[in-house]
C-alpha cells in the first residue's frame, strides 16, 4: 500500500485516478481548490480536502508523509477557454512548481506530471492528413499560447529536478481525454464532450440543427477515460523519465465525429459552420510507437464504443438540467 497524494482529484481525470488508485489497496489524499461538493467524484475511502495548490505553503504541508505524487491539478479546459484564458493557464506553473518543491523537501519517491499534446509545434499540425506526433516533435519549441506553453515549461522542470535532485519523474502528454463525468457545460467542456450536449439538447429540441466550431475538417484523436488512467499508471509505474504521449491513434475529423454521435443518439441534424470560434491547430494524432515500446502498451478503446459510454451519461445530464 502507497501513500498518495492526487493533485486535482476533485477534476475528471483526478476522480477516475483516485478511484482506480483506491481500488489497487493504495491510501488515498484527493486535494482540489473547488469544494469537495462541486468535485466530479468524492471517494470516502480517500482524504478529501480543498487547498489551493498554488500556494507554496499548501504545497509544502501536503507533500509531507507522502510516496508518491500525481498532479492533475490545472486551469483549463477546451479550445474555447484556452484561447481566451491564457494567463490564467500560465498560472497554473504554480502548481507544479511548488508541489516539485515540496516533493524534493520531503523525499517524496515519485511525481507525475499530467502535460498535454497542446506542447507540440504548431507547425508541425497543419494539415489534416498527419502522420501522428511523435514526442520528439515538440521541439523546436512552438506550442499552444498560454496553456502549452506552461506544459511545456513544467515538463522541463520536472525533467530538470530528476538531474539536478533525483526526484523520480514520469510526464504524460494527454491527448484529448473523453469519458463520463468529465466537464460538459459552462465553457471549459472539450469538443467530444460539448458535441454530445449539442447532439442531446438537438434530440430534445423541435430545431434538429447543430453548430460546429470551424469547418468540421480539423482532425483529432480522442482517449477514453478508462485508457487514460491505464496508461497513467503504467507510465508510473515504469523507469520512463521522459515524456510520452498517452493518446488513442484513432484519428477522425469532427464531423465525422459528430456523425457518430449522431447514429449512437439515433439522430441527424441539419449542421451550421461558425468559421471564427477557437479551432485550434489544424491536424493532430497521437504516434504510438515510443509507448508501445517502453510500455507493451497504447489506448485499447475505440471511439465509437467510448464515445456510446459518454453519450449515455451526457444525455442523462441534459435530460435533467432540462427536465425532460
Ligand atoms: P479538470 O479541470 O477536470 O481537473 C483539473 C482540476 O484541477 C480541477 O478540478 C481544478 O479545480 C483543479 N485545480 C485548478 N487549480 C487548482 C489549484 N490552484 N489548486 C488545486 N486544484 C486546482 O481537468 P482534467 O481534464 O481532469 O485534466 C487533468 C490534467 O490533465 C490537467 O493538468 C490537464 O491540463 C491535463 N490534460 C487534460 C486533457 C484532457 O483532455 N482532459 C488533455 C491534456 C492534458
Amino acid at each position: 500500500m502507497k501513500k498518495i497524494l492526487v493533485a486535482g482529484g476533485g477534476g475528471f481525470i483526478g476522480g477516475w485516478l483516485v478511484k482506480e488508485l483506491i481500488s489497487q489497496g493504495n491510501q488515498v489524499t484527493a486535494v482540489d481548490v473547488k469544494l469537495v461538493s462541486e468535485w466530479s467524484q468524492v471517494f470516502t475511502e480517500a482524504k478529501n480536502l480543498t487547498r489551493d495548490l498554488s500556494l507554496l505553503d499548501n504545497c509544502l504541508e501536503l507533500t509531507k508523509d507522502v510516496d508518491e505524487i500525481y498532479n492533475l491539478a490545472a486551469d483549463m479546459g477546451g479550445m474555447g477557454f484556452i484561447e481566451k484564458n491564457k494567463a490564467a493557464c500560465m498560472l497554473s506553473v504554480l502548481i507544479n512548481t511548488h508541489l516539485l518543491m515540496g516533493a524534493k523537501l520531503n523525499g517524496v519517491s515519485k511525481f507525475f506530471f499530467a502535460s498535454s499534446a497542446c506542447v507540440y509545434n504548431a507547425t508541425k499540425q497543419s494539415s489534416v492528413e498527419l502522420p501522428g506526433l511523435k514526442e520528439e516533435d515538440a521541439y523546436p519549441a512552438m506550442p499552444e499560447d498560454g496553456y502549452g506553453w506552461e506544459k511545456l515549461f513544467s515538463e522541463r522542470m520536472c525533467t530538470h529536478f530528476y538531474e539536478d535532485f533525483g526526484l523520480e519523474v514520469r510526464i504524460a502528454r494527454y491527448h484529448n481525454v473523453y469519458g463520463p463525468k468529465g466537464t460538459w457545460d459552462g465553457g471549459r467542456e472539450k469538443a467530444p464532450a460539448a458535441l454530445c450536449r449539442k447532439v442531446a439538447d438537438a434530440k430534445y429540441s423541435v430545431e434538429k440543427k447543430i453548430e460546429i466550431w470551424g469547418d468540421g475538417e480539423q482532425t483529432r484523436s480522442f482517449t477514453f477515460i478508462e485508457d487514460c488512467i491505464k496508461g497513467s499508471i503504467l507510465l508510473m509505474e515504469s523507469n520512463v523519465r521522459d515524456p510520452l504521449n498517452i493518446g488513442s491513434s484513432e484519428m477522425v475529423s469532427i464531423n465525422s465525429l459528430v456523425t457518430i454521435i449522431e447514429k449512437i443518439a439515433g439522430v441527424s441534424l441539419s449542421r451550421t459552420y461558425d468559421l471564427s470560434a477557437p479551432k485550434g491547430v489544424r491536424g493532430r494524432n497521437s504516434d504510438n510507437s515510443q509507448v508501445v515500446k517502453k510500455l507493451g502498451w497504447e489506448p485499447q478503446i475505440n471511439l465509437h464504443e467510448g464515445l456510446t459510454k459518454t453519450y449515455e451519461w451526457i444525455e442523462s445530464q441534459v435530460k435533467v438540467k432540462n427536465r425532460i
